[in-house]
């Protein structure tokens, strides 16, 4: 299966990838992540993206363009993926359509999650990483064991500035993918507010498995 998450910033998407990458077996290419970790490395594209990031800005369209091209050409990506984060404007969606194409596949389906924008901030707000684990948590709503506590990461662009942000440029560049993929009969349309479980059960029954 080929699978986009679609949804603004802090609706669930890294959650909900975890347990389908496990799930249905998917290679789980989360661009944030990617981005996060050439920053931490510093590499040319790393240093690049930072200030993008940090300021809730999108990175250019060609740096993740280059980047996801890459990385979708490996031999993991061959039986299935699941793109979390990308694509995340129109610009993006017709490269990757056009990729697609050339090797003659396409995506199976689009999973938007929606949560609206007055349950974002706390969600982002309060978001921890734990860095050894990838795990997400959050200080309300998915607390982490007290023992790992002291390793949490608060990542510095879940401030609510940044936040706010973010919300913007979803709402501008990346909301227009909902009528792309809705055209094209893939788009699947799934309400984030509730459990992290309830939210999985919804998709699985929007997605059939
Ligand atoms: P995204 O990848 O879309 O930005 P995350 O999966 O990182 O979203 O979730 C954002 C924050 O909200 C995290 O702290 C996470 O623990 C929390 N969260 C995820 N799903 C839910 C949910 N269904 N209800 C409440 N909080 C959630
Ligand atoms: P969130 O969990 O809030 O949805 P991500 O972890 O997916 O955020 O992305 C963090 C940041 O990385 C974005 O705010 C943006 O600066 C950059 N980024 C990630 N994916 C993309 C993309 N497809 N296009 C442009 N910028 C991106």
């Amino acid at each position: 299966m080929r699978m986009i998450l679609v949804g603004p910033p802090g609706a669930g998407k890294g959650t909900q990838a975890a347990r389908l990458v496990t799930k249905h077996q998917l290679t789980h290419i989360s661009t944030g992540d990617m981005f996060r970790e050439a920053v931490q490395n510093k590499t040319d594209l790393g240093q690049k993206a930072e200030e993008y990031m940090k300021r809730g800005d999108l990175v250019p369209d060609a740096l993740v363009i280059e980047m996801v091209m890459e990385r979708l050409g490996r031999d993991d990506c061959a039986t299935g993926f699941m793109l979390d984060g990308f694509p995340r404007t129109v610009v993006q969606a017709d490269a990757l359509e056009a990729a697609m194409k050339q090797a003659g596949m396409s995506i199976d389906v689009v999973v938007l999650i929606e949560v609206p924008d007055d349950l974002i901030v706390d969600r982002i707000v309060d978001r921890r990483m734990d860095p050894d684990t990838g795990e997400i948590y959050h200080l309300k709503f998915h607390p982490a064991p007290a023992e790992i506590a002291d390793r949490l990461v608060h990542r510095k662009d879940d401030t609510e500035e940044a936040c706010r942000a973010r919300l913007e440029k979803y709402h501008g560049e990346t909301s227009p993918l909902i009528p792309f993929y809705d055209g094209r009969g893939i788009l699947k349309r799934v309400d984030g507010v509730g459990s992290p479980d309830e939210v999985s059960a919804r998709i699985a029954q929007q997605i059939g498995s």
